[in-house]
């Protein structure tokens, strides 16, 4: 039997602990993995592109656990009334091959997003940093605002997205989360959000090179938390932002962001740092209050592997145990296989612990 964790049991498992503290915990899970970066199997993920999305494989392992996700980003979905980016994942243990939990990963994705992003930032970030603008609305920005809020100490987030809706619907959502002392401002244009902001978290969707902020929205010190642009041909800044005197860059694997982040936008040239240096405090992320930093952030295969493991950990630590699917037959002979095609055995849903 394999766990599973479908959407109704991550609500259930977030709404226990609260949105902030999953994130929080989230975040140091994914730390403590970078942390050991040397550990794991890393590779660029495997995209499939078609003109309307993209479908993509992300796996990676330590040696002992290994894992990957299936997701996607279509930007024309909303549309349709469908999400631009679903996902589900598997954690299975080395040792044996055998998968040990299926789990849902959409919400997982926008979770483990804004917590590898507000972790950034930590690093990144001026310390002071209090004010953020969110240039994108839609399904990503209040995991985004939750956790630079909760991690951060985020006070005044500052909102534009070109449709009045989206803004609207986070409006709403902030307004009943009732996050202590933050100032949730509408804005017009992403100039007007950007301005005075401390750290500018561009979370948009578009399959295309666009120019969400350009250089002249850019004040010295700024943080840019490029969510966006992951894809090749689909970006989020201009490229004269990229080659700016004072910019440094973090990305999470350089040869991945290289072909969907940002700085695909430089040619295989600028200098870049991983994550992964700047925790291990093997390279500063910036070097002055001036510095202009950029997460440029694609989502790497870490970051799920280390939800997923934490996920595992949450839902069978509950008193319930979770449930569990029949997802690999158990034939009584394993060399028989297909005797245990025509056996009668245990129900398709069980409890953990029934
Ligand atoms: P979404 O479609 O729900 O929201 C995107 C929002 O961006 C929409 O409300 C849209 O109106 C707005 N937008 C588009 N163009 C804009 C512009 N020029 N100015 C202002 N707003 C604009 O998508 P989502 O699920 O929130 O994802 C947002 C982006 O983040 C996607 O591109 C997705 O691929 C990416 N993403 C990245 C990671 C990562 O790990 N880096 C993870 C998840 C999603």
């Amino acid at each position: 039997m394999v766990d599973y964790i479908g959407t109704a049991r991550l609500r259930e498992l977030v709404s226990r602990i609260g949105p902030a503290r999953f994130i929080t915990e989230l975040a140091g899970e994914i730390e403590a993995d970078y942390l050991r970066w040397n550990e794991f199997e890393k590779s660029a993920r495997l995209a499939s592109h078609s003109s309307s999305g993209v479908i993509e494989l992300m796996p990676t392992s330590d040696g002992k656990l290994y894992s990957f996700k299936y997701v996607n980003g279509h930007p024309k979905n909303t549309a349709r009334g469908l999400l631009t980016v679903t996902a589900f994942g598997v954690l299975a243990d080395v040792a044996t091959g055998y998968p040990l939990l299926l789990s849902e990963m959409t919400f997982v994705t926008a979770l483990r997003t804004a917590a590898i992003s507000a972790l950034a930032a930590s690093s990144m970030a001026r310390p002071t940093s209090c004010v953020m603008a969110m240039i994108g609305n839609g399904a990503q920005s209040e995991f985004q605002t939750i956790a630079f809020h909760q991690i951060m100490g985020i006070r005044e987030v500052r909102l534009y997205d070109t449709d009045a809706n989206a803004t609207a619907k986070l409006i709403r959502n902030l307004t009943r989360l009732q996050l202590p002392d933050l100032t949730v401002t509408r804005c017009s244009s992403t100039a007007e959000a950007a301005r005075g902001a401390d750290i500018v978290t561009t979370v948009t969707a578009d399959k295309r090179n666009a120019t969400i902020l350009t250089p002249d929205m850019i004040e010295p010190g700024m943080h840019l938390n490029a969510v966006g642009g992951d894809c090749p041909g689909k970006t989020e800044l201009h490229a004269d932002i990229l080659r700016g005197k004072d910019v440094r860059i973090v990305v999470e694997f350089e040869p991945q962001a290289r072909i969907e982040g940002e700085i695909q936008q430089l040619g295989g040239g600028g200098q870049v740092t991983e994550l992964a240096d700047v925790l291990l405090a093997k390279h500063p992320a910036r070097l002055s209050d001036r510095d202009v930093t950029i997460f440029d952030s694609v989502g790497f295969a870490l970051n799920d592997f280390s939800s997923l493991r934490y996920l595992h950990r949450l839902n069978i630590e509950q008193p319930d145990g979770g449930q569990r699917i029949d997802l690999i037959p158990e034939p009584e002979d394993p060399k028989d296989l297909f005797a245990g095609l025509a056996q009668d055995r245990a129900p398709a849903r069980q409890r953990r612990f029934a």
